[in-house]
């Protein structure tokens, strides 16, 4: 009787202890993690991932991306992701030096074609940068890039290579996007392939049934008043898309100053511009005055909303109602 109870409970030991073993293997093999910087690349990893695929997203919804600086806390809490999608953002750079420290041996691939970013090799100079502090720099050209970053930290700095690096205002964009996370979703977690590769392949079609929509909703606007203007020039893939010219009050990243502030104004009049168009993360103060200029509006258009897609749509439609005419100031403003 003795005997048997010993061996009864010999034998839940063992069943016990490969049912927590097997749940933790399971679990951690069915959920990778994987970081973003903005809040559209994360649009893209729950279209292929689900519920298969946790993410973080460095800079909150809300906060602008320009001026974001990661706490130590969210350094921290990268650190415990598989992979980090880069997007080409300049802050990037200066967050894998951090990150390099943090974890140094975190993979790091561009979301854009699923190759090893280009940036994990920044992140690495960075991190030397930091251990030899005080060396003399021999190499003036990595000392030159070390010298940039220190100071556009924190400002508009990402858009000084002359790059627009807002790729998921149009929907090809997104579409590297989405194929990029295909690639390493299927690397990361083969067992779940088939259902990654099924949910890319209805994002691709409800992307691409988007820009047809796009397409023909900016069809009918005239040659001649196929411009917008906006504050941050975020829209440069979308205006390139559909065969727009997008007019911005920031020059290279920067505020303007009055001459070249006073161009703006001059060639959007000339254009039969009115509506100024301005991200919510960004200040209204300059935005206001040209619209004002104009007798135009200042309306919203996010380049960093959650629901890219139907944001898309949205800012889509405010676009065209302003080259209709419509972005004219009303009575009551
Ligand atoms: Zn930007």
């Amino acid at each position: 009787m003795q005997k048997n109870w010993l061996l009864f409970f010999v034998l839940i030991l063992v069943v016990g202890f490969f049912a927590v073993g097997a749940f933790s293997t399971a679990h951690a093999a069915s959920e990778p993690t994987v970081a973003v910087s903005v809040v559209p690349q994360q649009w893209a990893v729950r279209q292929v991932g689900g519920d298969q695929v946790r993410t973080l997203v460095l800079v909150p919804a809300g906060a602008d991306p320009h001026t974001f600086e990661p706490k130590p806390s969210q350094v921290a809490q990268l650190a415990g992701a598989d992979v980090f999608f880069t997007i080409g953002l300049e802050f990037e750079k200066a967050w894998l030096g951090r990150l390099a420290g943090a974890k140094p041996d975190l993979r790091v691939v561009s979301m854009l074609d699923g190759n090893p970013s280009d940036l994990a090799v920044h992140a690495g100079e960075a991190h030397d940068h930091a251990e030899h502090a005080g060396e003399a720099h021999d190499h003036a050209e990595h000392a030159g890039e070390a010298h940039d970053h220190a100071e556009h930290a924190g400002h508009h700095h990402h858009h000084h290579d002359g790059l627009d690096p807002h790729v998921w205002t149009a929907p090809q964009g997104m579409i590297r996007m989405l194929d990029g996370t295909l690639r390493e979703l299927v690397r990361l977690d083969p067992a779940h392939a088939d259902a990654y590769r099924a949910r890319h392949a209805r994002a691709l079609e409800r992307v691409q049934t988007l820009d047809r929509e796009i397409h023909d909703l900016l069809r009918i606007i005239p040659e001649e008043r196929r411009v917008f203007l906006v504050f941050h020039p975020a829209w440069g893939h979308f205006a390139e898309s559909y065969g727009l010219r997008q007019l911005s009050i920031e020059m290279e990243g920067k505020e303007p100053g009055p001459g070249e502030l006073a161009g703006v104004i001059r060639e959007a009049a000339r254009r039969n511009v009115h509506a100024v168009f301005i991200q919510p993360q960004m200040s209204r103060r300059t935005a206001g005055q040209v619209a004002r200029a104009l007798d135009g509006r200042v309306i919203p258009a996010d380049p960093l909303a959650e629901d890219w897609e139907n944001n898309l749509r949205a800012v889509a439609r405010a676009f065209r109602m302003a080259m209709s005419g419509g972005g004219q100031r009303t009575g009551e403003e």
